[in-house]
């Protein structure tokens, strides 16, 4: 999932203020699951941006309300109504959610309330972590299911760099070294054979040096435009 982290209050307030009448539009899916962006959390931003004491003047007049999803323009053109009088949006979606709103409502402001993070799972309660970069060319067969793109500090396709120690990695004592976990588990698997495979340097073509990417299915619409 997409994972994503509320901006801090002021940030927010800096970005609303100018605005009379805002609303503050969750979205029911990634953002929810990690508790950052989902109807709930729209509730309580939109509560906590009511204070007055925020502001100098007059505050914007909130409504809040949460869609499904804010990354299908479909979707929201469909069933995502805009309160007359509304003149910006603050949207708790990731990134693509905020753009797929500011495109499927031009020339409406589109404010972003989160940080989008990174793509990744949750292992525990209340616990994500970064599994994938999107790099288009995924390798997990090779390296047991463990990413090194997104897990290595320093993206290693080879093996571990001299930093690794005691199964830790040199940027951080609490951060496992993603190439000692991908030994022991092709390790597990019989598989080791994987790790002595040289890699040749990546084409990054894949993960999006030419440009952002696309992605058409034929058959569900018109194709590109
Ligand atoms: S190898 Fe690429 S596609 Fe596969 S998990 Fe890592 S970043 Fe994602
Ligand atoms: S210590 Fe391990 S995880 Fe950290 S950069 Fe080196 S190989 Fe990558």
């Amino acid at each position: 999932m997409i994972v994503g982290d509320l901006k801090p209050l002021e940030e927010i307030i800096s970005a609303i203020k100018a605005y009379k009448q805002v609303l503050v539009l969750g979205c029911g899916s990634c953002v929810t699951v990690c508790l950052s962006g989902g109807e709930r959390e729209a509730q309580q931003l939109m509560r906590e941006l009511s204070e007055m004491r925020h502001y100098q003047s007059t505050p914007p007049k909130f409504e809040v309300d949460s869609i499904l999803r804010q990354c299908e323009r479909d979707l929201v053109l469909e069933y995502q109504n805009i309160p007359a009088g509304t003149d910006a949006v603050l949207s708790l979606a990731c990134g693509a959610g905020v753009q797929t709103l500011a495109d499927a409502f031009e020339p409406l402001p589109v404010i972003p309330a989160l940080n989008t993070t990174f793509l990744g799972a949750s292992d525990k309660p209340g616990n994500w972590t970064e599994k994938c970069k999107g790099c288009g060319d995924c390798i997990l067969i090779h390296t047991g299911g463990i990413c090194p793109v997104a897990r290595c500090a320093k993206s290693l396709f080879n093996g571990p760099c001299g930093g690794s120690k005691g199964g830790y990695c040199e940027v951080g004592k609490d951060i496992p070294c993603a190439w000692t976990q991908i030994v022991a588990r092709l390790k597990k698997m019989n598989k080791l054979h994987f790790y002595e495979e040289v890699r040749t340097p990546k084409n990054w073509k894949p993960g999006g040096a030419t440009g952002p990417r696309r992605r058409v299915r034929t058959g569900l619409g018109d194709g590109p435009n």
